[in-house]
């Protein structure tokens, strides 16, 4: 996930600077307007993130955000999260790494 330095906030300015931008990662014009989730590490484990506007390379999938979207998942991290206001919860299945030498 980039920064998209291009536009300023959201959707609206995402849209207005689209015409003019292109991927940060391989130079294709075409950034779809879409949502993306992430994830991070907190204080309770791992919390994930969901429906945050983005632009999406149609050449190779790089997530750009605006810089106003970047700054509130900044505020959402750093005010911890209280997992009483979580929308939903998942179950994710978690492996261990293998090893570099295959068996
Ligand atoms: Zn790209």
């Amino acid at each position: 996930m980039n920064l998209y330095p291009d536009t300023l906030d959201g959707h609206a300015q995402m849209d207005a600077g689209l015409a003019a931008a292109s991927c940060s990662r391989c130079g294709e014009a075409r950034l779809i307007r879409d949502t993306i989730s992430t994830a991070f590490w907190g204080r309770d484990g791992l919390v994930v993130i969901e429906n945050i506007p983005a632009l999406v390379c149609a050449g190779c999938g790089e997530e750009h955000i605006a810089d106003d979207t970047a700054v509130a998942l900044d505020h959402m991290r750093g005010g911890g999260f209280d997992l009483e206001r979580a929308t939903r919860f998942l179950e994710v299945p978690v492996f261990r790494f293998a090893g570099t030498r295959p068996e």
